[in-house]
């Protein structure tokens, strides 16, 4: 069984713990690893490592921190077989899409690459005359992020490459159900060349994420992850005087036009649905289907998923793997039950769905639930599973209005060959990221990442620009080297005119 610790000043922890996590294979429900729970003092080790780290980190000049970035891309992309098989074999989600994760998670690591030009300030020549302005941005000293179990990889890496290319040290606590990645990535950061303490890691429960948003010498927290938790994050952060963003859940609607292509459209919703098991935050989990389209697209989704592999995540012919606990498997699985007392109809029931793996996996095959109405449980609460609603309105304007008061605004996308309906969708719907014609629109990694409403607590988004200016913070420089000796004492508010009559009365 695999012995998970933490990664604190460039090496495992070599501790006792007082508490342990069990870690799965979900594809057999056998336990392959326990993992150490750090205490309130683990945490504090961490973050004085990082904070030990950070004068020199800082300091040191970003030829030689691009350097080290360059060849953590190398190694990422070296290892990738290693990683993907660590995320497979701990989340349950099938290689193909663990190797997809880490391509996301790489382009993060390049666009960091690029941190010469991101960190450039402005200068102003002359403001005033003999007086120049520019502006720095800075990193901010000890930095954290605190992960969900869905993006083993890419999660971590939407966060510690920026904030360590702009010169901070980070403490990363990643999901105790699946955290080995997280550990191989911190040993590639060290063989990467970082110095020791820049990245550490440590794994646990509520009691290591409090440890965080209480620490006094963490300046920001980076969160992702369910909307009660992101708000109490956000909420503690907030309060302890931290920097915070905390990104939610999600329910994201699929809104189909009568127009749309439906076998496209279908196969994109059977795509965003169910890949990863549902367990994405950019999942389809609300199909809107407008003007009479829905028959359609339920003849071919059922179609499609008749013919869907769902198995063990290590086999090649499987398209979905396990959810990532039995628990969870059997939430979602309760809203089958759920859904139908509520009126709704079971259009496909995932519990008969071929299964070709170990019975003992946490198994649970593709469902789609009809004639769904927004006062539903199974429309209202995130199921973060391989469950697709479908709701039939009669209008665009319909579909706009039900996604707005849905209360999460992480994604949302249209299928339509209608330029002008998407062009409205895309200014009206109230959503962070907008999809036409692609179901899952996760932006490149030189956009950001970031949901509205209860999918995001805090003002910028993850990664690309807006994760720079999370990681930084800027600082506006006023100077004057020449016409030394001409101050004359004014007690009035500096201003451009006043400086200008001094320049001119000379010394
Ligand atoms: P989660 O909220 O249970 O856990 C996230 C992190 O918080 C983990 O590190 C966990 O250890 C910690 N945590 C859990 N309960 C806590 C508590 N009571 N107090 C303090 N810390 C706690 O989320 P999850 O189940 O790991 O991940 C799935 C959720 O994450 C879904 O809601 C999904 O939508 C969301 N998610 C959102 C995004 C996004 O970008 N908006 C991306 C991925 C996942």
């Amino acid at each position: 069984m695999r012995q998970i610790t933490h990664w604190i000043d460039g090496k495992p922890w070599v501790g006792e713990s007082e508490r342990h996590g069990r870690v799965f294979n979900p594809a057999t429900g056998e336990q392959t690893g326990e993992v150490d729970f750090a205490t309130a003092a683990v945490v504090d080790e961490a973050v004085a490592a990082a904070a030990r780290a950070f004068p020199a980190w800082r300091a040191t000049s970003i030829a030689k921190r691009t350097a080290s970035l360059f060849a953590l891309r190398e190694l990422i992309a070296s290892n990738a077989d290693a990683l993907a098989g660590l995320v497979t074999s701990e989340h349950g989600k099938v290689r193909s899409d663990a190797a997809g994760e880490l391509a996301r998670g790489l382009e993060v690591v390049e666009f960091a690459c690029g941190i010469a030009q991101l960190l450039k300030g402005e200068f102003t020549e002359n403001a005033s005359t003999g007086i120049n302005v520019h502006s720095l941005r800075q990193p901010l000293g000890v930095v954290a992020g605190i992960t969900p179990f869905n993006f083993p990889a890419m999660v971590p890496l939407w966060m510690f490459p920026l904030a360590i290319a702009c010169g901070n040290t980070f403490v990363l606590k990643p999901s105790e159900k699946d955290p080995s990645a997280s550990v191989l990535l911190a040993e590639l950061v060290a063989e990467a060349g970082f110095p020791d303490g820049v990245l550490n890691v440590v794994h646990g429960d509520r009691v290591a994420v409090d440890a965080v948003l209480a620490h006094p010498g963490i300046a920001a927290v980076s969160f992702v992850g369910s909307t009660a938790v992101a708000r109490h994050v956000y909420e503690t952060a907030a309060v302890a005087g931290k920097r915070v963003q905390a990104l939610g859940g999600a329910k994201n609607h699929m809104v189909v036009l009568p127009d749309a292509d439906m076998t496209d459209a279908a196969e994109a919703a059977v795509s965003a649905g169910f890949g990863s098991a549902g367990e994405r935050c950019m999942a389809a989990s609300v199909l809107v289907a407008v003007g009479g389209c829905g028959d359609a697209l339920v003849e071919r989704i059922k179609a499609r998923v008749d013919r869907l592999a769902v198995g063990p995540g290590t086999d090649e012919a499987s398209e979905m793997g396990p959810l990532v606990t039995a628990e969870h498997r059997d939430k979602v699985a309760s809203y089958l039950g759920i859904g139908a007392s509520e009126g709704a109809t079971i259009a496909i029931d995932g519990r008969n769905h071929e299964i070709n793996g170990d019975p003992s996996g946490y198994w649970l095959g593709p469902c789609l639930i009809d004639d769904v109405t927004p006062d539903m449980a199974v429309y209202a609460d995130e199921i973060f599973g391989p469950v697709l609603s479908i709701v039939r309105v009669d209008t665009l304007d319909d579909a706009i209005g039900l996604i707005e008061r849905n209360g999460y605004g992480n994604g949302a996308a249209i299928f339509t060959g209608d330029g002008a309906a998407a062009q409205r969708f895309e200014t009206e719907v109230e959503a962070g990221m907008v999809g036409i014609n692609v179901a899952i629109p996760v932006p490149v990694s030189y956009y950001s990442f970031g949901g509205w409403n209860s999918s995001l607590f805090g003002d910028l988004h993850v990664y690309g620009p807006d994760g720079v200016q999370f990681y930084t913070r800027g600082k506006a420089v006023t100077s004057r080297w020449q016409h030394i000796g001409q101050h004359h004492a004014t007690l009035s508010f500096p201003n451009a005119a006043a400086s200008e009559r001094a320049a001119e009365q000379g010394p």
